[in-house]
């Protein structure tokens, strides 16, 4: 008999009642490191002081009104992205999905709009994850999201990931944009190289093909810059963003251009509850913490502490792990063993981990992990190796 739950998710079988910073405290009492952090969600850990005080705060006074009116959270939420970005403007959402789906019609409208209704095509990469809607599941276009949910959202080409050359090949008159995953994360931790960013940005120029970056995963801080491209010295013309952005409040939001976003114009596109007051009090606390002076380097610091007791880890266990990859707090284990076995060795150990594809295990903790905290995710993670040895 179907369960009243939609079983659509093979569920592991802790519940989980509290937590407070990277800690979760389930049902029967124990206590679990969380290095997932709801796949990269709750940025700042659980229970965050100043993000709980924005939700009570905002909480007793006004949850939601609709864009009929201005809406001043998330104009503030808004101005906070637009300062410290290459964007222009934002439309805010209530999930990375949503956010991609704004991409995609930003895209093919702005060519609309420009007289070039031709270009309706956008190049997607194999691999990818940009959400489960239709556009999203097209956009990725993998056998085992689109299955039996046909037919899909044409205009989609997919390449390998990922080869500039390719790319270049790949574009044509009906180009409309590219869409890419600076790092892949459902794809198993795969990073463009700083060359390959900087290349694709050139290569767009050259060609007048929009560059969206589906930063949802890898952006607001994971690696150590407020958004990943940043590392590479170049921007998009249209950004996705969420998990990380509302600290566990769902919430996403489309960034661009004002060159980009120039067909989106009055009615062209909306929400009920994006950008409602709640959501964007909570987005606007969570800005102004990982914008604070500072913050950003203390995950760059965090990164290379944990990384380097990764690589210790893999070091001490080679018929268990293979290597480390990924960049800041954006961290893959490529596994020897099943993914679900070491996640599940894990969990035996009080640790979460959030397995990807490509055997990779990923690690997603909060970006405000102490020393303490990552030596204990580090022993916890050795003792979850061992134990997988000792069943062998
Ligand atoms: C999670 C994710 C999405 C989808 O976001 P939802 O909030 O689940 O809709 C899209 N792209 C990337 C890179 C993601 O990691």
């Amino acid at each position: 008999m179907i369960p009243p739950v939609l079983p659509t998710y093979n569920r592991a079988p802790m519940a989980f009642v509290e937590g407070a910073g990277p800690w979760l405290v389930a049902d029967d009492g124990e206590r679990y490191l969380d290095l997932g952090a709801g796949i990269a969600v709750t940025l700042l850990g659980h229970a965050h002081p100043a993000l709980v005080a924005a939700l009570e705060a905002q909480g007793r006074k006004l949850w939601h009104t609709s864009n009929l009116y201005r809406i001043p959270q998330q104009e503030a939420l808004a101005e906070r992205l637009v300062a410290h970005t290459f964007a222009d403007t934002v439309f805010v959402t209530n999930s990375g999905t949503e956010a991609i789906e704004c991409a995609i019609k930003m895209a093919r409208k702005h060519f609309d709009h420009e007289g070039e209704p031709q270009r309706t095509r956008i190049i997607a990469f194999e691999g990818s994850f940009h959400g489960r809607s239709y556009g999203a599941i097209s956009a990725a276009g993998s056998e085992k999201m689109v299955k039996g949910f046909g037919p899909v959202v044409p205009g989609f080409d997919h390449l390998p990931f990922f080869d500039l050359a390719e790319v270049r090949a790949a574009i044509g008159p009906e180009t409309a944009a590219v869409l890419v995953e600076p790092i892949q994360g459902e794809g198993g931790i795969r990073a463009l190289s700083r060359e390959d960013l900087r290349g694709l940005r050139a290569l767009c120029d050259e060609t007048g093909v929009l560059l969206i970056l589906d930063e949802i995963q890898c952006g607001m801080g994971r690696t150590g810059k407020l958004f990943h491209h940043e590392w590479a010295g170049i921007t998009p013309d249209i950004m996705t963003v969420a998990k990380g952005i509302g600290g566990g409040f769902p919430l996403g939001a489309c960034l661009a251009t004002e060159k980009a976003a120039s067909g989106m114009g009055l009615g062209t596109h909306g929400s009920t509850y994006g950008g409602n007051p709640l959501a964007c009090a909570i987005g606007a606390a969570v800005m102004d913490v990982v914008t604070a002076p500072g913050f950003l380097d203390g995950v760059s610091r965090a990164a290379g502490r944990f990384r380097q007791g990764l690589e210790g880890l893999v070091a001490a266990h080679p018929d268990v792990f293979e290597g480390v990859r990924g960049e800041g707090l954006m961290l893959g284990l490529r596994c020897r063993k099943a993914p679900a076995d070491v996640v599940a060795a894990g969990y035996a150990e009080r640790v979460i981990a959030v397995p990807a594809a490509d055997n990779v295990v990923r690690l997603l903790p909060p970006l405000n992990l102490t020393d303490a905290e990552i030596d204990e995710g580090l022993k916890r993670l050795d003792a979850a190796a061992s134990r997988l040895e000792a069943a062998a």
